[in-house]
Parts: structure tokens; sequence; C-alpha cells
């Protein structure tokens, strides 16, 4: 992944000195919703477990958690969780299931539009994996249009963890108050203003796009 160019930063701060130069968005929660009871659902139909025994395992496993750091394959982690379940389907039918659980928050989305056509650099920022990642990619076009992608599964470390930002700054060549960072999660937010970044906790597009806008950033198309 290439840095930022540092033309687009000159040109941001020109037009207003204390703007972030990128903004950093969370996935989950933040661009996509998701709800892993519809993956349990599909998985336990064709298994040994009910769906409130398979959502436990797919949501918040320490497998999980190994999985997103990047210590087990897309297979590895298929295999454990079909064998945990009894999913008698095949590795590609776990893929499905697993991984359409995620719809647009399409308010979200049209704040990165709008930074983008204005010409502020974007970030994806993410505790996720191979599976989920493969998935959005093919279903939502608006994943491609990013300027750096720091996803834990590719940098061996899951946010709060210091690595994964040091990471995002490395790949941003960004620093301290030129990054702006929204994500659901409060010890995820913590890190990143520990670092010096801004960060603040998203709640909802009504809560969100107002702080924005309060900063000078472009949010909307029409301004
Ligand atoms: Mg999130």
């Amino acid at each position: 992944m290439t840095r930022l160019r540092s033309g687009e930063a000159a040109q941001q701060s020109k037009m207003h000195p204390s703007l972030p130069s990128v903004v950093a968005f969370d996935l989950g929660k933040v661009l996509l919703d998701f709800d892993y009871a519809i993956a349990a659902r599909k998985i336990s139909s064709r298994g040994a477990l009910t769906p409130p025994q398979v959502r436990p395992l797919l949501e918040c496993s320490p497998l999980l958690r190994r999985f997103e750091s990047g210590f087990l394959t897309d297979e590895q982690f298929a295999v454990e969780v079909c064998s945990a379940c009894g999913f008698s389907g095949t590795l590609n039918d776990f893929y499905a299931a697993f991984a359409d659980i995620f719809w647009e928050i399409k308010p979200m989305i049209a704040v990165q539009a709008a930074l983008r056509a204005n010409g502020v650099p974007t970030c994806v920022f993410s505790n996720t994996n191979g599976i989920a990642v493969a998935h959005i990619r093919r279903r939502f076009p608006f994943f491609a249009r990013f300027d750096a992608y720091v996803l834990s599964y590719q940098q061996g470390a899951s946010k709060p963890d210091p690595k994964i930002y040091a990471a995002l700054e490395r790949m941003t060549g960004r620093t301290g108050e030129a990054i702006l960072y929204l994500d659901d999660r409060a010890e995820n937010v913590q890190a990143g203003l520990l670092r010096g970044w801004r960060a603040f906790q998203h709640e909802t597009p009504e809560k969100t796009i107002p702080l924005l806008r309060q900063m000078g950033l472009p949010v909307s198309l029409n301004p």
C-alpha cells in the first residue's frame, strides 16, 4: 500500500489549516451494519447446534479474535468452526453463510463519497478477516473507493493493539491531529486519542455528520 500523496495534504491544509488530512473509518457499525444471528441461523440449519449455540462461536470467540489478528487462514478458521458446529456443508457453503451478514449504512457511505469527491483522503481501519473482506469487495462497490486499507488480519494485530494504529500511521504517512478516526467502540477510540489522533465514538449518522461538518469537513456532495 502506498502512502497518500503529499499534495493532497498540502491542498487540504490550504483549504482549512486545522482540517484533518485523512479520515479513518471503522467498518462494522460505521459503514456496514451486520448481524451474526443471520449466519448462526444458516449454519445451524446444516449442523448439530442451535442458532444461540452457534452465534458465540462466530461472534465473540477467542478463535475469531485469532482469525482477525491474522493467526489463522480462512480455511483453518472454517474447519474449526464447522467441526464445533457439526456443519454438513462445504467450505464454500460455510464462507457464504459466515460472510453474508452485512448491509450498508447509506448516510455514512455518502459521507465517505463526499470526502473523496472533495479531495479528502479516506482509510478503512477495521478488525476483520479474509472471508468477510472477500465478500464485502464483491458485494459493496464503495469498499474499493478508499485511499488506504488497514485491516487487522493483514497487520497481525487487532484494535485496540497499538501495533495496528502504528500501521495506519505508516500506511497513510500521517500522525497526530492530521488523522480523524471514527469507530463505534469506545476502547478503540480511546487508543486513537492516546496517540494524539482526533477520534470520536460513532453512534448514529445523525450525530456524526454534524460533528464532521463542524470540523469543516465537506460531508455532502451538494453543500
Ligand atoms: Mg465497529
